[in-house]
């Protein structure tokens, strides 16, 4: 049976539910020193209003797991604490209120070490994610398999799986990253035909923001559309404000949730007889206080432009030195070049006011 996200089982972070049907969540991590509560917490609430349900922090050292009380405290996101190999930050960052965790129990040492945790974590309800990345896989697994394959980054993530189960703990997902798209779609997919854990998924180092754009939708993208992986962090060198906008790019291109407006524009072309890129932009900026998942047509002529611009919320066709605004399929007026991001805006506006006030 494949373990698609409806047959998944329930894990959840603080009020967010994961797995079993729940919505796909989008995940970010912050890149500021954790240790700095102030910066971090600036960092969380700019996340959280571009959408970022889940952050992760790195936790470096026990400065770190203590700055968790603070953060958990005000964070608006349940806190995820990431932490390489050491039991004592995992339990620190657990007791000081972190909603989730990231380690692999097969990594921190003694079976005293990892019991520490697995009852921290079973105190607390606090979920584990445990992952494989095909660039750190065991020795002996890539030895055994002839190499980084699909079946050593299962086997390496299987592996801390069973730490936990043994020890009577559920709460689980399981993330299998690989800078290759090819090889986490792989991977995924031979997870998902062998367990109900829920996955975090996503392509690793993908890249700045064009590279790693494209590798994320093409592997997240991929596997969202399949039914495989509840929740995901798009991986950019960028600002992970970034991160979360594309996220939410991908959700709305596969068919699974919106938020914020979809924008439909035109490439232009020799017909294009006003400034469309420069409006674009002006139009975009202006596009970023809204959240209602509305549809606006950005077009550059009267020829294909006031199709597109009358089947979307609002829509803007573009001719020489003016435009016309339509709302939902009407015409509402024919507005100078230097008015139409104004009179375009104030349609926005008061389409975002029908869609809370219904
Ligand atoms: Fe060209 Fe008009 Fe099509 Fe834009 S909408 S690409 S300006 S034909």
């Amino acid at each position: 049976m494949l373990y698609t996200r409806d047959k998944t089982r329930r894990i959840k972070l603080g009020e967010v539910e994961l797995g079993k049907g729940a919505p796909v969540a989008v995940q970010s991590m912050t890149c500021t020193d954790t240790r700095d509560v102030k910066a971090t917490l600036n960092q969380i609430k700019e996340l959280n209003q571009a959408g970022c349900e889940i952050v992760r922090l790195a936790v470096p050292d026990q400065e770190a797991a203590l700055a968790f009380r603070p953060i958990t405290d005000q964070s608006p996101l349940p806190v995820v604490a990431d932490i390489h190999f050491d039991a004592r930050l995992a339990v620190a960052a657990v007791e000081n209120g972190a909603k989730g965790l990231r380690i692999n129990p097969g990594n921190i040492g003694s079976t005293k070490a990892v019991d520490r945790v697995v009852d921290a974590a079973k105190a607390h309800h606090t979920p584990i994610r445990v992952g494989a990345n095909s660039g750190s896989l065991p020795k002996e697994l890539l030895k055994k398999h002839g190499g980084p394959t699909t079946e050593a980054i299962v086997e390496a993530a299987l592996s801390h799986v069973r730490l936990l189960e043994e020890r009577g703990f559920y709460d689980i997902k399981v993330s299998l990253k690989s800078s290759s798209v090819l090889n986490t779609i792989a991977a995924c997919r031979a997870l998902a035909e062998i367990s109900d854990c829920p996955q975090h998924i996503g392509v690793t180092e993908a890249g700045g923001i064009t590279s790693g754009t494209v590798k994320s939708a093409m592997g997240i993208g991929a596997l969202l559309m399949e039914g495989i992986g509840d929740t995901f962090r798009v991986s950019l060198t960028a600002d992970p404000v970034r991160e979360v906008e594309v996220a939410w790019h991908i959700l709305r291109a596969a068919g699974l949730r919106k938020r914020g407006v979809e924008i439909v524009s035109c490439p232009t072309c020799g017909r294009t007889e006003i400034d469309l890129m420069g409006l674009l932009a002006k139009v975009k900026k202006e596009l970023a206080v809204i959240t209602a998942p509305l549809t606006v047509a950005v077009m550059g002529c009267v020829v294909n432009g006031p199709g597109e611009a009358s089947h979307a919320d609002v829509g803007l066709a573009g001719g020489r030195g003016q435009g016309i605004i339509f709302a939902k399929g009407k015409v509402i007026k024919k507005v100078p070049e230097s008015d139409l991001v104004e009179a375009f805006m104030d349609q926005v506006l008061k389409a975002q006011d029908e869609y809370l006030n219904n």
